[in-house]
């Protein structure tokens, strides 16, 4: 898919959001998630795929506990710049309001027979996309799933058990807490500033 839709959605004099994508020439794939306090607060998930960052809403964002599948409503490629994008979309614009990184880093799909670029493109077309992320806050296995409803858009984005994964309750306000808290030792837990 090219970035038509993208560019057709947004006027680039208003709003600072990039209008080209930066080549990476990097075998390694980005993943970012945006959280962006536009008219309904959200977090945008995206995926690097030949060259371009494929894009799913999340309201109540990414979970790290198994049990939480969590609606990914896919909407259009972004340009692979958007990945560092953060900022006020003013007032007026299309997804007007505020965009922070919220987590980053690399990822790469589960199954790969040579090149990943293809192997995400045909996982998403059978609408089940299994991969590894490594970010800060989202580690390990995930899979998003696309419903067999009438609407093609909408996926779930669930966490799979493995080492990462938490049994914690998150809610929409992105708190996940660190699961590298629970492996401190009481007597590191004395040393943690409030926060
Ligand atoms: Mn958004």
């Amino acid at each position: 898919m090219s970035l038509s839709l993208y560019n057709k959605k947004r006027n680039f004099k208003n709003t600072p959001e990039p209008f080209k994508g930066a080549k990476r020439s990097s075998s390694k794939k980005i993943f970012v998630v945006q959280r962006h306090d536009a008219s309904h607060l959200h977090y945008d998930f995206r995926l690097e795929v030949d060259g371009v960052l494929k894009s799913w809403a999340v309201p109540k964002g990414p979970s790290m506990n198994p049990r939480d599948k969590r609606l990914a409503v896919m909407v259009e490629d972004h340009p692979l710049g958007y990945a560092k994008f953060h900022g006020t979309i003013p007032k007026g614009n299309y997804g007007a309001g505020t965009v922070e990184i919220w987590d980053n880093g690399v990822y790469e799909p589960v199954e790969n027979n040579g090149s990943a670029d293809k192997e995400v493109n045909k996982e998403i077309k059978e609408g089940s996309l299994k991969f590894i992320l490594h970010g800060k806050k989202l580690k390990g296995s995930f899979a998003l799933v696309r419903l067999k409803d009438a609407d093609e858009k909408n996926w779930l984005l669930i966490k799979h058990k493995d080492e990462f994964s938490n049994d914690e309750e998150t809610n929409d306000k992105g708190k996940i807490p660190s699961s590298s808290k629970k492996k401190l030792k009481p007597d590191q837990l004395k040393d943690q500033p409030d926060s």
